[in-house]
């Protein structure tokens, strides 16, 4: 059976299981609301790349949700070999800035519409397939405003490593409660829809669980960096109820049982 054989017959592409990328999408994305049309969009997009030699040039959606499939290596190379046979590989997507290749860049997303449309016998969905003149800007009007946000909640620290890029101890200051809530506020109100709390070491502050409620009520996706010594099983239970990190009991696997012993870095 030839590979356009295979493809046209086969559904694998369409019906293998990528739930896992679906639901951690639908979590951690900022366009995890249209988890599911992107899944969609993005087989079609990988079975249309499988079916030409051409290089086709995904929409900045489907481009995500793409990054999201690598991000989970194993399922997505199982996914690749059992839909086409074959490893396709992300190339970077982004043109290099000389008028030539944006115009080409442009050109082979054209290129990508038209053939979707051959293929697939219907206009690829506009609000995830964006016309060509508008696939750069809507890329461009991402970085207009903030959109992920580093927090320092405190120069105080449990410890006091040589390599500290904030020079933080145990006889620094925590800052003020008021100017983090003002802080989370206006990131709120700019757009923000990442937190990383970070110190310092966050969880040396006596009021840590109202910094993590005040971030949770202002934002969606809570991150925080520790070096871990100050989270207590206790700690953890709070934080897992609270849904501070869905990946907490990963972390906790790895900070007790790959490194029961000592744990240096805030990463
Ligand atoms: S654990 Fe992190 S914040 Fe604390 S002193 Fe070391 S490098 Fe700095």
């Amino acid at each position: 059976m030839t590979l356009n054989q295979h493809l046209t017959s086969s559904t694998i592409w369409r019906d293998y299981d990528l739930s896992e990328i679906t639901e951690r999408f639908r979590v951690k994305s900022p366009f995890g609301s249209k988890a599911g049309e992107l899944e969609l969009e993005a087989r079609r997009f990988l079975w249309l790349s499988a079916k030409t030699k051409k290089e086709l040039v995904p929409s900045e959606l489907v481009d995500e949700y793409w990054h999201a499939m690598i991000l989970n290596t194993a399922t997505y190379r199982r996914y690749c070999e059992q839909s086409f046979g074959f490893f396709i590989e992300h190339s970077s997507g982004i043109p290099r800035s000389t008028d030539e290749a944006f115009a080409a860049y442009r050109e082979a997303y054209r290129e990508t519409l038209e053939f979707y449309e051959l293929e697939f016998h219907n206009l690829p969905p506009a609000e995830i397939w964006p016309h060509p003149d508008r696939r750069l800007e809507e890329r461009l009007a991402r970085y207009k405003k903030p959109y992920r946000l580093h927090l320092e909640t405190t120069n105080h620290c449990n410890l006091r490593c040589e390599h500290c890029y904030s020079e933080s101890s145990n006889t620094e200051a925590h800052h003020d409660l008021h100017l983090i809530a003002a802080v989370l506020d206006e990131a709120k109100r700019l757009g923000v829809s990442k937190v990383t709390l970070t110190g310092g070491e966050v969880l040396s502050r006596p009021d840590w669980k109202e910094v993590f409620t005040k971030a949770l009520d202002t934002c969606d996706n809570v991150y925080f960096i520790t070096n871990g010594l100050l989270l207590t099983r206790k700690k953890l239970e709070w934080l897992t109820r609270q849904r501070a990190v869905r990946s907490l009991k990963k972390m906790e696997t790895n900070i007790f049982q790959a490194y029961p012993y000592r744990y240096w870095s805030c990463y």
